[in-house]
């Protein structure tokens, strides 16, 4: 097996394209080694994308910011501008694996892995982030929820690679949430998971919201029968009722060891619910310290 450390992203692209698919990139390795010891998946090249130039950085950009490929858990938990604008997807990504885990792992290997209970996916859909996508042609973007198509599979095409993830900006009176069930306390994969959010009118209404739901389904799944739910409401229980109502008819699970279908189907619109009330705590508590 060869190890490559390419300093650009034209070099990743270019190896990946010549290896017809026999090269896999390596961020964090939290679960590409994970899966070369079960030998799960033997490839021939592997690509450090920590040497680019710019790739652990997280950046302003147009009020939003920047996350570089190769930033960790621990380098995003501890930007103070990342914990004040989306503090939802910060505690989704945190909760991924241990401190040790937390020093590798990237969203963006979260997301390319394509795993249905992924963390920080349901959260960063929830966000409306983008995914910048480098390759042979020239820089796409890719919406979140449109990335990962399947278990394991997402639309990266031949020679292509996730260089950055971006996460908008957002008016004052906004925030988010994300919750997951797992059968311990820690070091687990989610059941079910639900991400909220949304921005207020100046009359504390919920002006536009965005939730996502995973675990429960072959991939994370934006639902916007759920923010439509809540919209122009401030949460009162009909409200509530019918947001729980659209996850969960927008759930579909499988039936194995961890849960039943019942089981996931009830949790996830539990935990879009308790996610809504915190989002929208969150949400007062920005519009108060902006007006
Ligand atoms: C002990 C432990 C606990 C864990 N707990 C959780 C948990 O609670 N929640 C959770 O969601 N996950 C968990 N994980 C899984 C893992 O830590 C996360 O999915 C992590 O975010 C992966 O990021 P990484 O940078 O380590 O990815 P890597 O392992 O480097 O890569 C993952 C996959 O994505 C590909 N890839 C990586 N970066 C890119 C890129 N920029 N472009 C294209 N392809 C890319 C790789 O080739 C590989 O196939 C855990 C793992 C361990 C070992």
């Amino acid at each position: 097996m060869q190890y490559m450390k390419p300093q650009t992203a034209a070099e990743v692209s270019d190896i990946l394209a010549r290896s017809d698919g026999a090269a896999r990139i390596l961020a964090g390795g939290t679960d590409l080694l994970v899966h070369l010891r079960s030998g799960a998946i033997q490839p021939e090249t592997i690509i450090d994308i920590k040497h680019i130039n710019g790739i652990k950085d997280i950046t302003d950009e147009d009020g939003g910011l920047r996350i570089g490929a190769a930033v960790p858990g621990q380098q995003l938990g501890e930007h103070a501008g990342a914990r004040a604008l989306w503090p939802g997807v910060v505690e989704a990504f945190e909760l991924i694996g241990s401190t040790q885990v937390q020093g590798r792992c990237t969203m963006a290997g979260n997301l390319c892995n394509g795993g249905p209970a992924a963390d920080s996916v349901p959260a960063m859909i929830a966000a409306g982030a983008v995914a910048r996508i480098e390759g042979p042609e020239a820089p796409r973007d890719c919406n979140l929820e449109d990335f990962v198509t399947g278990p394991g599979k997402t639309v990266l095409g031949k020679g292509e690679f996730v260089s950055s993830i971006f996460l908008p900006a957002r008016p004052g009176a906004a925030s988010d949430a994300y919750l997951r069930f797992i059968p311990r306390t820690e070091m687990d994969i989610a059941v079910a998971s639900a991400a909220v959010n949304i921005e207020l009118n100046s009359d504390g209404t919920i002006k536009s919201a965005r939730v996502a739901l995973g675990a429960v389904g072959p991939r994370a799944v934006l639902v916007p029968d759920a923010a439509d739910a809540i919209t122009g409401s401030k949460l009162e229980d009909p409200a509530i009722d019918a947001l729980v109502r659209a996850c969960e008819a927008a759930a579909s699970p499988i039936d194995d060891k961890r849960g039943t279908i019942e089981f996931r189907t009830t949790v996830a619109g539990v935990l879009a619910k308790r996610a809504a009330r915190i989002a929208m705590t969150r949400a007062q508590k920005r519009a108060g310290e902006n007006t």
